[in-house]
């Protein structure tokens, strides 16, 4: 593909040059290799195809004004990598690794990082899997972590637009207590069946309740979720949601804008009383969401006027995306310059 324009570019896979890889067997990591093929060679058997072994990261680098490169909160996703990983039985990957790692993976393909201004970012793909042969149900005692990355625009083709979701009662994403809390495929496997459903019927994603009694807001497909009413940014707490890194600085950010935060179930019902709803999460930084339907009684609510995203979740979204491309002062200590 033509590099050159970062503007229209897809959120989707681009070939870049150098991936990093490194290997765990007989109880150790061993020492980061360099690779330019983008296939892996794995055992048939292994863990990761047949009981999702799997765990996975997404973060992205930034181009500053400044010509430098800068990660957000990698110390984030590493350990977040840890607990996914432990949750499933897997070898954590140690996260001075992780750091070294990603680093090398972004400085390799450093021209793939879309230049300051187009919005564009470098995506981060680290990914943990089982790659010992087992036959048995059982934690495999080989893995692999791959970490690759490629140039993405923004993840809904909306942009910074209000996006439509569905609520979603005829399938669930996680159990209340299973693995909804970790970043592993298989929660994604299992969501395929509601993101198709809803997508089919012309909506973004789509909007997850607790599994138990569908009466509390879980995510909405990939993403938290935010409601803001009465000067308070209120995000869902349940022990099925991915404790998402954007959110966690969003919330950061609302208090210092001088919003009261509340992390708490948050009804279904009480979506009818917000000033402004989203979605938030690396892919789309902030989604607005501009209406929620049910497909099931055929209501529908609208947030915002002429199809706008409202004041509040437009600022907060230019103020992460202003400290994530070095254009706001970074006063919270979430970027890192790497070259
Ligand atoms: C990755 C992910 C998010 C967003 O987390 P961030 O750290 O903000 O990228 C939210 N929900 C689910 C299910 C996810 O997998």
């Amino acid at each position: 593909m033509e590099l050159t324009d970062w503007k229209n570019l897809p959120f989707g896979y681009i070939k870049t040059d150098y991936n990093i890889r490194c290997y765990y067997r007989h109880g150790n990591w061993g020492e980061l290799e360099i690779s330019s093929d983008d296939h892996l060679n794995i055992h048939m058997a292994a863990t990761c195809l047949h009981y999702g072994q799997q765990a996975f990261e997404g973060m992205k680098a930034f181009m500053g004004k400044d010509g430098k490169i800068r990660l957000f909160r990698w110390q984030e996703n590493a350990r977040r990598m840890t607990r996914s990983a432990e949750g499933i039985f897997m070898a954590p990957f140690p996260e001075d690794l992780f750091k070294k790692a990603i680093e090398k993976a972004v400085l390799l393909n450093r021209h793939f990082v879309p230049p300051h201004g187009t919005g564009a970012a470098l995506y981060i793909r680290p990914l943990l899997i089982g790659t010992g042969a087992e036959v048995g149900v059982k934690p495999a005692n080989e893995y692999m972590f791959v970490v690759f990355v490629t140039p993405v625009g923004p993840y809904f083709k909306e942009g910074f637009n209000p996006v439509r979701i569905a609520i979603e009662k005829d399938s669930d994403r996680a159990a209340p207590l299973g693995t909804g809390h970790l970043k592993v495929g298989g929660n994604y496997a299992a969501s395929l069946r509601g993101i198709m459903k809803v997508v089919k019927a012309g909506y973004s994603s789509p909007m997850y309740l607790d599994a138990k009694e569908k009466r509390y807001i879980d995510e909405i497909g990939a993403a938290n979720f935010f409601g803001i009413k009465n000067n308070t940014y209120i995000t869902p707490r349940s022990d099925s949601i991915l404790p998402s890194i954007t959110n966690k600085s969003v919330m950061t950010l609302a208090e210092d804008m001088g919003l009261r935060v509340e992390c708490r179930p948050v009804e279904v019902e009480e979506l009818e009383s917000f000033e402004e709803a989203g979605a938030c999460g690396t892919a789309a930084i902030i989604a607005p969401i501009g209406e929620v339907h049910d497909l099931e009684t055929g209501k529908t609510i609208i947030y915002g006027k002429d199809g706008k995203p409202g004041p509040v979740s437009t600022s907060i979204y230019k103020k992460l995306t202003g400290i994530q491309f070095g254009d706001i002062e970074d006063k919270f200590g979430w970027m890192e310059i790497i070259g």
